[in-house]
This record gives structure tokens, C-alpha cells and sequence, in this order.
């Protein structure tokens, strides 16, 4: 194992933030594994997961089980991490751009469209590696401007190789559940059983350049944009990436950390980074995956007290009542608002605050019929 610092650029004098990563196995082996957790400062579930997962690979390392290679990020976000306001971490938007720290990710399609064109050949293999060579140096020429933009540039330096990426997330209140693309969903279909996803989320593209998008969209982007341009070489989709909820912010427990991690670690057998006697045993899903634009999310038009009458996990009904929004001051009988849902499907997270103003948003329902378009993820 290697343990890596990468220097972040200075915003200021006297302010230096340090990214850390561990490598596992040889440099250039296949498959590439990609890992990280926390890249929204707050949710630390992931954090942990890693620590356990980190012994793991040690384990698997020394007894000269690593046959690719794997790249551990566990605090993805040193700049969030740091940020905090009324003794509260507030570790989702840049203070200073009030950007989202998962999104607005280069678009490395784009970005290498031009020379991809003219170096594309009959060999797809050929052709993967060419692009990743273009990818390292548009990014190894990028010189970011601000903090932010720095750590952007050294999480895809780190990670825009890879067969496969992990990125751990969580939500506010919830049930295990990821999100990828569907160009992706043959790949981590192990990992969702594996993990016990309760909801598997599907687009074809979410929209506001998230980190993991941006690594596999760069595929089936820069395939379709060099159709357009007449280029018809072969260009397979050489990284599948999701993002994994791991429940919620709350849900930071060794026992539960610990079982992510061996979900994980089975998931690097199944790909055949870590050797195994036996293939890890894959338990049945225990959900059907549903597109992304079928998730309902359930807002509340009146301000009040926000009192849940179901909980992550729960397979509701239309109709059915999710929370109850009460108005303790209003006069005469409209006190209580029901919020019920209007689709049907598993209500895989809810928000955690009690207090709610109107428009504000109450869960999320994984309905199986597509009715959004446009930017698919929240902010
Ligand atoms: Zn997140």
C-alpha cells in the first residue's frame, strides 16, 4: 500500500489543504478500482466505510491477493470538511461559490472531442487507451484557478483511468440505495445485490456534471459525438461509475460500516481486483431498479411542524399519507396538511429537519415511470 498527499492549491496565505489516497496492487493493473467517500463534506458514512475497507485491502494486499489495482479516497473533500457554521459541518456548497461540491465536473467528452477524431483506429482497445492518454492531459494541462477547481482536477487525475468507480455518499434519512447511469447498470448489479440496495436509481444522464457522471458519461458521450462527426471507430464503455447512498447522515455505526466494506470488498472479487477461492455469493435484489426521472420528490406547500407517518424503506401507494405538516398557530381547522404520495414505489429517503417551509422538500418516492426531464438531480 501506498499513501499518497496531494497539495491542494493555497486560496489564501497561510492555508494549505491535503488530499490524501491510498494505492492498492500495481500501478497499470487491471481492473482499476476507483474509491472514494465524503465528497459532500457531511456524510460520513462513507468515511467509515472506507477505514474498514481500508484494513481489508491490507489484509488482501499482504497475502498477495490485489491482481488490479485500487485507489482509496476516504475524505474526498478536505475544503468541506473544514467548512462549518453555528457548530454545524456544512460540507455540501462551497462557501465561497456556493457550488455544490458534486457537481460542475469538466465535461472530459467535450474536452477531448477534437484530438479523439482524428486518433481514433479499428482496435477498440487501441482506442480506450488513447482516449485515457488525452483525458491525463487535458487534465494534467488543466491549471485550476481557485481551491475548488484544484480538487476537481486531482479526485479525476486520481480516478479518470479506472474500470470502475465507487463514490460513497449518503442522504439525509434513508435506505441504502445508488444511483448510475444505465450505460452502467449491467456492471454494478452485483454491487446493488451485494450492498442490499433498496432502491436502485437509473438515468441516462442526470444532468450538472457530477463526479461520477462525468467518468463514465465521457464514454458514450465521446462515442456518440464522434459519430456525429463521422467518426465510426469502436469506443466501448470503459468505466462504469455510481454514486452509493449509504443510508443516511445518521447511520455512522461500525456494525453497518463493517458490512458495507465486505459488500464492497466481495464486489472487488466479483471484478476480479482481489483474487478469490470462490466467487462471493450474490444475494437476490432486493428491489427492481427505476429510472431516476420516476423519483417523485415530495414537497410541502404550507410551512409547519413536519411529522413523518412513514419511514425510509416503506413501499407506499398513491395516496397514501407520508407526513403530516402542522400550522400549530393557523385559525379554525386547517391545521393539518397531509403531504400523501403520488406515486407508487419504495420512499427511499426523507429529509431530516422537523421544521418545514413551504415548497420545501419532505422525501423521495422511486416511482417506476419516467415524468421528469431536464437537470435530474436535486440541488
Ligand atoms: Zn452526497
Amino acid at each position: 500500500m501506498q499513501r499518497n498527499e496531494y497539495p491542494l492549491l493555497s486560496p489564501s496565505l497561510g492555508a494549505q489543504k491535503t488530499l490524501v489516497a491510498f494505492r492498492f496492487g500495481v500501478p497499470g493493473a487491471r481492473p482499476k478500482v476507483y474509491v472514494q467517500a465524503s465528497l459532500h463534506a457531511e456524510e460520513l458514512p462513507g468515511m467509515l466505510v472506507a477505514h474498514h475497507l481500508r484494513g481489508l485491502l491490507e489484509t488482501a494486499e499482504q497475502a498477495g491477493l490485489l491482481k488490479g489495482e485500487v485507489i482509496l479516497v476516504p475524505a474526498a473533500n478536505p475544503i468541506g470538511l473544514s467548512q462549518r457554521l453555528d457548530h454545524r459541518s456544512m460540507g455540501r456548497f462551497e462557501f465561497d461559490t456556493a457550488q455544490n461540491f458534486n457537481r460542475h465536473y469538466p465535461d472530459l467528452a467535450a474536452a477531448v472531442l477534437a484530438d479523439a477524431s482524428i486518433r481514433m483506429g479499428p482496435d477498440p482497445h487501441a482506442n480506450v487507451a488513447t482516449v485515457r492518454e488525452l483525458v491525463h492531459q487535458w487534465l494534467t494541462r488543466w491549471q485550476p484557478a481557485t481551491e475548488l477547481d484544484s480538487m476537481r482536477r486531482r479526485l479525476l487525475l486520481l480516478s479518470h483511468d479506472a474500470d470502475l468507480v465507487l463514490d460513497l455518499h449518503c442522504d439525509t434519512d434513508a435506505v441504502m440505495h445508488l444511483y448510475s447511469e444505465e450505460a452502467c447498470w449491467s456492471p454494478f448489479e452485483p454491487l446493488a445485490r451485494l450492498l442490499g440496495c433498496r432502491a436502485v436509481l437509473l438515468a441516462h444522464e442526470s444532468g450538472g456534471g457530477p463526479f461520477d457522471e462525468r467518468l463514465s458519461g465521457l464514454w458514450w458521450q465521446l462515442a456518440a459525438a464522434l459519430r456525429v462527426e463521422g467518426v465510426n471507430a469502436p469506443l466501448p464503455q470503459a468505466c462504469a461509475s455510481t454514486t452509493v447512498e449509504l443510508r443516511g447522515e445518521g447511520d455512522v455505526a461500525h456494525d453497518t460500516a463493517r458490512e458495507d466494506a465486505q459488500a464492497i470488498f466481495a464486489f472487488l472479487e466479483h471484478a476480479g481486483a482481489v483474487a478469490a477461492n470462490a466467487p462471493p455469493r450474490l444475494p437476490p435484489m432486493a428491489c427492481k431498479p427505476t429510472p431516476l426521472a420516476g423519483s417523485q420528490t415530495l414537497r410541502s406547500p404550507v410551512p409547519g411542524v413536519l411529522v413523518f407517518l412513514a419511514k425510509p424503506g416503506a413501499a407506499l401507494s398513491v395516496g397514501d399519507v407520508v407526513a403530516e405538516v402542522i400550522d400549530p398557530t393557523a385559525a379554525g381547522q386547517a391545521r393539518v396538511h397531509q403531504v400523501r404520495a403520488e406515486v407508487s414505489g419504495v420512499l427511499y429517503a426523507t429529509v431530516r429537519e422537523r421544521y418545514i417551509v413551504s415548497g420545501g422538500e419532505v422525501g423521495k418516492i422511486a416511482g417506476a415511470t419516467p415524468f421528469r426531464s431536464g437537470d435530474l438531480l436535486g440541488a
